[in-house]
């Protein structure tokens, strides 16, 4: 269930109608409701009995209007960089509900997170355990760790996105993780709290996810047995959404199906929900420049794969639908956008909606991974981002000036 929603055939998201936006702040824009975020985060965290953290995943929507809105909600967050870990303290999450992930921090970054006191951070491999343990010994301090270990489960998702698989580049085999919990309990600056896993994104079932958390669960008792207890058990996030005709899991299933696998371990968990909470509360609107008919019908919008990049980068389904219905007639048609790539389309050889030039389009399910993987390629502006709040809207994001794009480059003399 999303806000955005048909009235008198014209799309409003919420009760703003979105033609009204366009014509205030100019196409293309991503589009977000505060109620549809809202609504999908307190969804999701409130499925879980069993104590637990959400920590949104920053990089599926980092705009720190939208952090701030989760912040408030009692949201922590995934973070995969020093800058996402940035916007997260600047959005006004806690930093004791802050996790970092990813293979590659750099001491910078490990320097930053535990500057700032960070819940944990999950290391990826033997060599970043020891750049934890110098950054922390020369700080003086105790990093809090968990291993990210590999399960080697199939997501059954999009081989570019999919993570836990032995073949993958992410966290440790699972079968020579009690090596690294051993190494670790012998170093000094280093203290561990939990055990995380993160399999894929985009998943439509349920049975990799407890098959995963099955594996992690043998896993843990290993380490008990080892006499290494853990607090935290962080599951990643994953859970797919509807984009064309998919039927992901409910919030409460996967919920359901988690806490019955978990039984009666004593931990908090640890949840990363990125796409599921943000993709159907966020849009992209652009406007139909030019239709041409070559060896097919072309319907050239204004925005293109340096905004919205996954059809590209996925081959990914992106609903298109009209801003105004004025008829219910839909054709085959590519929409493409300006860049000089044949791999810049938004939809190719689908029905959309029959549009004229001029026309207002919204690409639905935007709002994961659409403007955080955006780009300024052919020298275009990174256009604005808007958060509907019931009758009215803000610019959380101003669209970028040409004189951003030069900013910080030089001519030397
Ligand atoms: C990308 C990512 C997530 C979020 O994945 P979604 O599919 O958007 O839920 C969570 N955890 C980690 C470690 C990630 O890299």
């Amino acid at each position: 269930m999303n806000h955005f929603q048909y009235k008198n055939d014209v799309l409003y998201c919420e009760e703003v109608s979105v033609s009204d936006i366009a014509a205030q702040v100019g196409t293309p824009f991503y589009l977000y409701s505060s109620a549809t975020l809202t609504r999908h985060f307190q969804a999701f965290d409130g499925a879980f009995s069993h104590p637990h953290i959400t920590c949104f995943a920053t990089k599926s929507c980092s705009n720190i209007a939208v952090l701030n809105l989760f912040a408030k909600l009692g949201g922590g967050a995934d973070i995969v960089s020093g800058g996402e870990l940035f916007r997260a303290l600047k959005a006004g999450i806690e930093p004791g509900k802050i996790v970092y992930s990813g293979v590659g921090k750099t001491e910078d970054e490990i320097r930053y997170a535990l500057e700032s006191g960070i819940l944990m951070l999950n290391v990826e491999s033997h060599q970043e355990l020891e750049a934890l343990q110098n950054v922390a010994a020369g700080l003086g301090v105790k990093a809090p760790v968990s291993f990210r270990v590999n399960p080697d489960v199939d997501p059954k998702t999009h081989a570019y996105i999919s993570t836990g698989l032995a073949k993958n580049k992410f966290g440790i085999p699972i079968q020579d993780a009690l090596q690294s919990y051993m190494a670790a309990q012998k170093m000094d600056n280093i203290t561990i709290v939990g055990v995380s896993c993160h399999i894929g994104s985009q998943l439509i079932e349920v049975s990799p996810f407890v098959e995963s958390l099955h594996k992690v669960k043998i896993f843990v008792s290993r380490l008990q047995e080892s006499g290494i207890d853990i607090s935290y058990l962080d599951l990643g996030g994953g859970v797919g959404i509807c984009y064309n005709d998919e039927t992901p899991p409910l919030p409460s299933e996967y919920a359901q199906a988690l806490e019955e696998e978990l039984g009666d371990l004593q931990c908090t968990m640890v949840l990363e929900p990125g796409r599921v909470i943000v993709g159907n509360a966020g849009i992209l609107v652009t406007r139909v420049l030019y239709t041409k008919q070559g060896g097919k019908k072309f319907v050239i919008v204004d925005a293109g794969m340096n905004d919205l990049a996954r059809p590209s980068l996925y081959d990914a389904f992106h609903a298109i639908k009209p801003i105004r219905r004025n008829t219910e007639a839909v054709e085959v048609a590519d929409v493409v956008g300006p860049i000089c790539e044949t791999g810049d389309f938004l939809s190719r050889g689908k029905e959309v909606p029959l549009c004229e030039q001029g026309d207002l389009l919204a690409v639905m399910s935007a709002g994961a991974y659409g403007f955080s993987m955006s780009s300024n390629y052919n020298s275009r502006p990174r256009v604005p981002e808007v958060l509907v709040d019931g009758d009215g809207f803000h610019v959380i994001r101003k669209r970028e000036t040409y004189e951003n794009l030069i900013a910080g480059e030089v001519i030397p003399k």
